[in-house]
């Protein structure tokens, strides 16, 4: 298969995908945003096709069952990871949404959780492993800009610099560690601590970006209208009116993508003879 017919076979996948989730999920994207994650999967397909190529095995489910928290509860940890298989040497690759910067601010993170799949690909499972990696499919901050601003030198230059695959050693040392802090968290679950983070957390720039928690994080969760710290961190910046804070509540979109939004779900909804009649 050539590199242009791989790609018309992604466009046709893409489709089919974005159909079927718009009509289980009932959401669909705005033409905007589905060209935007159409072209987002050709840039990642063009840089990494050499990766794709050589993949051995993909979706590899790793687990480790019967695993017991600090409290005494019953875990398994599960994961998925593709392999790469290439002149005698073994690749993991863990794929992550999250853009390079991120990752690279936060390798300790992803170390644990690689470490934790290292663990079970070689120790449990007996499979060779030479390398682990992180590829992030998310844009760098700087290539998004560039998309922005439509700038075709600064594009080249931008994707030229993108290393979406981010090599990390694993260290089997630390895997005790890092399944005794899993077993913490599904205490915390469990247990039905759910505190959010202090207002000193969101204020701070989250390692390895410019962003702080505020905005990278809380403006993309779906909690934070019921959230205490996100209250307060709205609150302690700037005045205290309705309006400040109506500000904060309307950063879902302004009112051309909403109505794109809109239009793209009545697409998306089941065709009218297909909703059943209400009886009298
Ligand atoms: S808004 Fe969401 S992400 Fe931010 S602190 Fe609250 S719960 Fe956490």
């Amino acid at each position: 298969m050539t590199d242009q017919e791989i790609e018309e076979k992604i466009k046709e996948f893409f489709e089919e995908n974005h159909e079927m989730l718009a009509m289980e999920g009932g959401h669909a994207l705005t033409a905007d945003s589905k060209e935007y994650a159409l072209n987002q999967v050709l840039y990642y397909f063009r840089k990494l096709k050499d990766v794709a190529s050589k993949v051995t095995s993909t979706e590899v489910k790793l687990t480790l069952p019967d695993q017991k928290t600090p409290k005494g509860r019953e875990f398994t940890i599960e994961g998925v990871v593709d392999i790469v298989k290439e002149e005698g040497e073994t690749w993991m690759y863990d794929i992550k949404t999250h853009d390079p910067d991120y990752i690279r601010g936060n390798m300790d993170f992803y170390e644990k959780q690689l470490n934790v799949y290292a663990h079970i690909w070689q120790e449990l499972r007996g499979n060779p492993l030479d390398h682990t990696a992180v590829i992030s499919t998310a844009y760098p901050v700087t290539l998004r800009n560039a998309l922005n601003t439509g700038n075709l030198s600064a594009i080249e230059r931008e994707l030229a610099a993108w290393q979406p695959l981010i090599p990390i050693p694993f260290k089997q040392q630390n895997v005790k560690e890092t399944i005794t802090d899993f077993g913490r968290v599904v205490d915390q679950i469990e247990g039905k601590e759910f505190e959010p983070p202090k207002l000193k957390v969101l204020k701070e720039p989250i390692p390895g970006t410019k962003s702080l928690f505020a905005t990278r994080v809380c403006r993309n969760c779906d909690a934070r209208f019921s959230c205490s710290s996100y209250r307060e961190y709205v609150l302690s910046t700037g005045g205290r009116s309705a309006s400040h804070f109506k500000k904060y509540l309307n950063q879902i979109a302004d009112d051309v993508e909403q109505e794109e939004f809109i239009n793209a779900n009545l697409q998306a909804s089941p065709p009218p003879e297909s909703i059943p009649e209400i009886a009298e």
